[in-house]
């Protein structure tokens, strides 16, 4: 139904998270029924974003500047650095609204399941900042599931030589939980309460 452009937009918005072929369906034909006013800037969102969006050089964050707007900010505290898994992390802990410092972003978490080893992790840019003396503390935001902990526990022993202050998420943080589906709520008293590694 709809000739194979509609089939084609129904099957590459089916792909998107949270959106099975149901949702995507509808979402088709939302766009569909008001090209003018919906499909086409849609559309140019999406090419635009796709020029100009790139990880940040510094934290890998995802910004159309670089560094990103967080390592731009003059406001941001450059002795604390919270680590996080990926990008939507970040963006959670942001909409919390309760770090203060600077991100840096993993790209992944440990696992031998997954064939994901340290050395498909963004280690180095995270030891070359910490290498340039400016940070005091490394918030190691990794959310409570096996890979989350155990790729926690990898990296204390890779930044203990650096003699840089280790914290960790308070407990709160639901077991098996990623924290990129908790409330910021729950993140922000997680990041208030957080303590000491080891
Ligand atoms: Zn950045």
């Amino acid at each position: 139904m709809g000739g194979p452009e509609v089939e084609r937009l129904i099957a590459l918005l089916s792909r998107l998270p949270g959106l099975g072929p149901r949702s995507a369906r509808r979402a088709a034909l939302r766009l569909l029924q008001a090209p003018e006013a919906r499909m086409l800037p849609l559309a140019s969102a999406l090419e635009e974003a796709a020029r100009a969006v790139r990880p940040c050089g510094q934290c890998g964050n995802l910004d159309s500047r670089d560094p990103c707007a967080i390592c731009a900010d003059p406001r941001r505290d450059r002795s604390l650095i919270c680590v996080v898994e990926g990008v939507a992390e970040l963006w959670a802990l942001e909409r919390a609204g309760v770090h203060r410092g600077r991100y840096h972003v993993l790209g992944g978490t440990l696992s031998a399941l997954d064939g994901v080893g340290p050395d498909d992790l963004n280690l180095a840019p995270l030891l070359a900042r910490i290498a340039e003396g400016e940070v005091h503390e490394v918030i190691l935001a990794l959310g409570a599931t096996v890979e989350g902990a155990s790729t926690a526990h990898w990296l204390a022993e890779r930044l203990a030589p650096s003699g840089v202050r280790l914290t960790r998420l308070a407990q709160g943080v639901p077991i098996g939980g990623a924290l990129d589906v908790l409330d910021e709520g729950t993140l922000a008293t997680a990041l208030r309460a957080r303590r000491p590694v080891g």
